[in-house]
């Protein structure tokens, strides 16, 4: 069985280190040493010339969780499988990064850093928890995890999802005609959706002013589900009190960006979850073993959904 390892990532030898080392017998060759008749290709990123190199492939795994830079590849091969990564690690770290924030944001430590910035001893009104709802936007795989994560915290929960289905603990809106309902029910926001034509810019002005005076954002998902101008305008305005920013439009946030000295923002190089090389190396060398089987595997994407 040959793989075509092929990632942007700087651990590209930890990768294919950790791949040889979970599928023994297999022959693992790191792009752009591309063998023409691969069975399996894994990939980050790919130029677009290598799906005209390696055509054979009986399944493309994706190394992430998000498929949108892939399925924007205008020559991925239609027919063929993408798989994308479950887990693989990343709900854990997504829970501990949202909890911080919105704890974080519930406890007003903004408020507090910039008193004692000012030297000033003030107390401020106890906020009832039952009164800080946080809402998940996507209701998925680090969705659900997160929500279990924040119960523990007793805030109320909300998600939002495309389909209705019953979450334990979490009241669920679905579709874009309950979106406003749910928005304006989310004292916190968490967004942790794929980034699809249905949800790109979904963050826009409208969308923002339909969440309660002194919310707060936390993106987690991808950049360009939000709409960065509109973002400065609400928090410029007080309709939202913070924004805590993982992702971005462009990646490294550019220099100039407003985001990066804006006093009620957050920003943070995309970690609030990595990918973990053997876990995921793990994850997608089971999932081959039973392709090679005929038995069915999780993580396919939806290529008419987009993720
Ligand atoms: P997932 O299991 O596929 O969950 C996606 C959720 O979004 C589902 O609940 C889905 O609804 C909902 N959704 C999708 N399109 C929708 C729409 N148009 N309207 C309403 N709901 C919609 O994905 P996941 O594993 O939780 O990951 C979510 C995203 O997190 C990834 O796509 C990726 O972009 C991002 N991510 C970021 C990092 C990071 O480091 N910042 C790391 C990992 C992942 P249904 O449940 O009804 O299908």
């Amino acid at each position: 069985m040959r793989i075509l390892l092929q990632t942007t990532s700087a651990n590209a030898g930890l990768w294919h280190a950790a791949l040889a080392a979970a599928l023994p017998g297999a022959e693992v060759r790191l792009w752009p040493d591309c063998p023409r008749d691969a069975d399996y290709l894994a990939v980050w990123k790919p130029p677009p010339e290598l799906f005209g190199l390696a055509p054979a492939a009986r399944a493309i795994f994706n190394l992430g969780a998000g498929v949108d830079a892939l399925l924007q590849v205008p020559t991925l091969p239609a027919g063929v499988p993408v798989i994308r990564l479950e887990d693989a690690g990343m709900a854990e770290q997504m829970v501990d990064y949202v909890t911080l924030a919105v704890l974080a944001a519930y406890r007003e430590q903004r408020v507090y850093a910039d008193q004692q910035r000012e030297g000033l001893w003030r107390q401020r009104a106890h906020l009832r928890k039952q009164a800080f709802g946080v809402g998940l936007l996507g209701l998925g795989l680090l969705g659900q995890t997160v929500a279990a994560g924040l119960a523990r915290f007793g805030f109320p929960l909300a998600g939002w999802r495309r389909e209705r289905k019953a979450v334990a603990g979490v009241r669920t809106f679905a579709g874009a005609a309950e979106l406003p309902d749910f928005l304006a029910w989310s004292q916190a926001l968490v967004c942790l959706l794929p980034s699809t034509p249905d949800t790109r810019g979904l963050l826009d002005r409208t969308r923002l002013r339909q969440l309660p005076r002194g919310a707060h954002l936390v993106n987690v998902a991808r950049g360009d589900i939000v709409v960065d101008a509109d973002l400065v305008e609400a928090l410029d305005d007080g309709h939202l009190a913070s924004a805590t920013l993982d992702v971005f439009h462009k990646e490294p946030l550019p220099p100039a960006h407003p985001f990066w000295h804006h006093p009620r923002i957050t920003v943070t190089p995309h970690v609030s979850a990595v990918t973990l090389v053997d876990d995921s190396a793990a994850q997608i060398a089971a999932k081959i073993r039973r392709l090679e089987r005929g038995l069915p595997v999780t993580g396919v994407v939806d290529r008419d959904r987009g993720y």
